[in-house]
């Protein structure tokens, strides 16, 4: 009855000897590994992948010096011509002291399989199979270390698809999926095989090319993913024209780790795109950026985010008629340690050009909705917060995911978030921005145009885009009511925000008089230093703690 059974089994069942030779194989043995020849006799590691012999041997011998049952993972062969099995086996002392052993083995090679598929999923993008962030991150953080032992260098490619978009908003996602499918097969094959293609977000792509250090080198490459790229497509019946633009940065001139390279590989390919796209700019940090543009400041910076040297202060927000805090605007602070503190004029425009600020911002974001939380429980009502969002970050594939994941984390709700961004973010590429903008407010957060009046102060604009706040810059309230100029400035643009059904928050209100002016003009929102100067978020709590607003007076009689 024990044979038959044995023969029943699905699994691998064999006696062997303490040498592991084969006494007994059951049927469903002899039939997996396609055995011509009689298998007793034989040994079960030949069986086995030449490589797990070694490890099949210890177990056996653990087994019976232990006479615990000793388990271990094993490839099987079955038949020349038959793929490798995954095994589970299991191999127990006999008993008795004859010596023998007993094993049983599992075919798991379907659970193997959906193992590694899963990785595969973890690790790769959906729509083209390629190498996703993750993976990318981890390769770049390899490529690091290998070039650091080995003192060879490599470069890392950011390339951006020109006028996707378009086709996106034109014809539709599916045309636009299959356009990024075909893309990343053409890059492919502009590719060696020792580079990595990783598409990090919707027509982002970065490639790791280990070796091209030389300028030539570089040029070559990208030189031939950009060509291909502007060959026409001919997809899904449409035939279809983008182009790319590229930044590189080699390590290690440009940065020795994978977060620096990157974002002046990202820097660079910001500047091939002003520069009239479709090319390739290698990075080159003297060129990037402002002329006033700091280069130890912006090495500092890079230390300083790896240093936590960054911080948030919250400015009140208040009610210009009750002046009850509404909410705070997030002002992002740098101090270094025995320099003091470096104003965010200085720091912010380093960090746009050299691609910091989509990691600052998106920090800052979420933070930002962490913290109003806890500004809320104390407070015990509805606050908002309102965070500053530079023109790059706005633009960001990734950006609506980041905002997504800030309510998610906070647990705010969509309405008590504000954005505040400027006028010169919205004249880059309207048509983009408009878009950006739609689904933005499509989760219920609200935007406001920071510094209104000293940019395009286009009425066109103001008229088409879900805008909710306008924030009166400083420029226009710091010598009202004095200045009959100023003043007729802001009379405008409350009444024309009026008009629109916005808000209007002035910044920079110092005086009394200046907040005076206001109210008799229905400004609805006041912020400044007479009202509150930005704080620390303990300071805040301890305000909104102070100031708690006494609950509504109940009639007890
Ligand atoms: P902003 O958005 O116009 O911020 C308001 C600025 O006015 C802040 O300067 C604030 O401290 C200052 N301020 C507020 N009330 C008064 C007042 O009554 N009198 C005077 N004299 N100043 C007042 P701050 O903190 O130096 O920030 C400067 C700029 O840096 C901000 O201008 C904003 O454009 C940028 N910034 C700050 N934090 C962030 C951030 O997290 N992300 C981005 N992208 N930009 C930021
Ligand atoms: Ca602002
Ligand atoms: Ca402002």
């Amino acid at each position: 009855m024990l044979a038959s059974l044995m023969e029943a089994a699905g699994d691998i069942v064999v006696r062997l000897n303490h040498q592991g030779q084969i006494l007994y194989a059951s049927q469903r043995t002899i039939d997996l590994v396609n055995a011509r020849r009689d298998l007793i006799g034989g040994a079960l590691s030949e069986l086995v992948c030449a490589t797990e012999r070694d490890a099949l041997q210890a177990a056996l011998a653990d087994a019976l010096a232990t006479r615990q049952p000793s388990r271990i993972k094993l490839r099987i062969k079955a038949g020349d011509a038959l793929p490798w099995f995954d095994f589970q086996l299991s191999a127990y002392a006999a008993p008795g002291d004859s010596g023998e052993l007993l094993a049983v083995g599992r075919d798991v090679s379907s659970m193997h399989a959906t193992e590694v598929h899963l990785r595969h999923l973890a690790t790769h993008d959906g729509l083209t199979g390629l190498p996703n962030r993750a993976l990318l991150s981890d390769r770049l953080r390899m490529a690091v270390a290998q070039a650091r032992r080995s003192g060879h260098g490599f470069s890392v490619a950011a390339l951006d698809l020109d006028g996707f978009k378009k086709v996106n908003d034109g014809l539709g996602h599916p045309t636009g999926d299959a356009l990024l499918r075909v893309a990343s097969a053409r890059l492919i094959k502009a590719l060696r095989n020792s580079d990595t293609l990783a598409r990090i977000g919707g027509d982002e792509f970065v490639i790791i090319m280990p070796g091209a250090v030389s300028s030539a080198d570089i040029k070559l490459v990208c030189g031939r993913m950009i060509s291909m790229m502007q060959a026409p497509f001919e997809v899904q019946g449409h035939t279809l024209h983008v182009s790319a633009s590229v930044g590189v940065a080699v390590y290690p001139e440009h940065g020795e780790d994978e977060v620096t390279l990157l974002a002046h590989a990202d820097a660079a390919m910001y500047r091939a795109k002003e520069t009239g796209k479709a090319c390739c700019v290698v990075y080159d940090s003297t060129r990037i950026g402002q002329p006033e543009h700091d280069l130890s400041l912006e090495a500092a910076m890079f230390q300083a985010v790896t240093n936590g040297e960054f911080f948030l202060d919250f400015q009140p927000i208040v009610d210009a008629r009750s002046r009850q805090i509404q909410g705070f605007e997030t002002l992002m602070r740098w101090l270094r340690p025995g320099l003091g503190l470096v104003p965010p004029s200085r720091f912010i425009p380093i960090a746009e050009t050299n691609g910091l600020i989509n990691l600052l911002g998106a920090w800052a974001l979420k933070a930002s909705c962490v913290q109003l939380k806890s500004f809320q429980s104390v407070a015990k009502r509805p606050l908002y917060v309102s965070v500053n969002v530079s023109p790059r970050q706005f633009r960001q594939a990734q950006f609506l995911e980041l905002l997504d994941q800030a309510i998610a984390l906070s647990g705010i709700a969509g309405d008590q978030l504000l954005l505040e961004i400027t006028e010169g973010t919205l004249m880059t590429d309207p048509l983009q921005a408009e878009a950006i903008m739609h689904k933005i407010v499509a989760r219920k957060v609200r935007i406001a145009i920071d510094d209104f009046g000293t940019g395009y102060s286009s009425l066109a604009y103001l008229k088409r885009f879900p805008i909710a706040i306008l924030k009166i810059d400083r420029a226009f309230i710091k010598d009202l009511p004095g200045s009959e100029k100023d003043a007729a400035i802001c009379n405008a643009i409350l009444s024309l925000a009026h008009h629109l059904q916005m808000s209007v928050v002035a910044e920079g209100v110092e005086t009394e008089q200046q907040h005076q002016f206001l109210l008799e003009r229905q400004c609805s929102y006041i912020q400044g230093y007479l009202t509150g100067k930005p704080m620390s978020p303990h300071s805040v709590l301890e305000l909104l703690a102070a100031t708690g607003i006494p609950a509504r007076p109940v009639c007890a009689a």
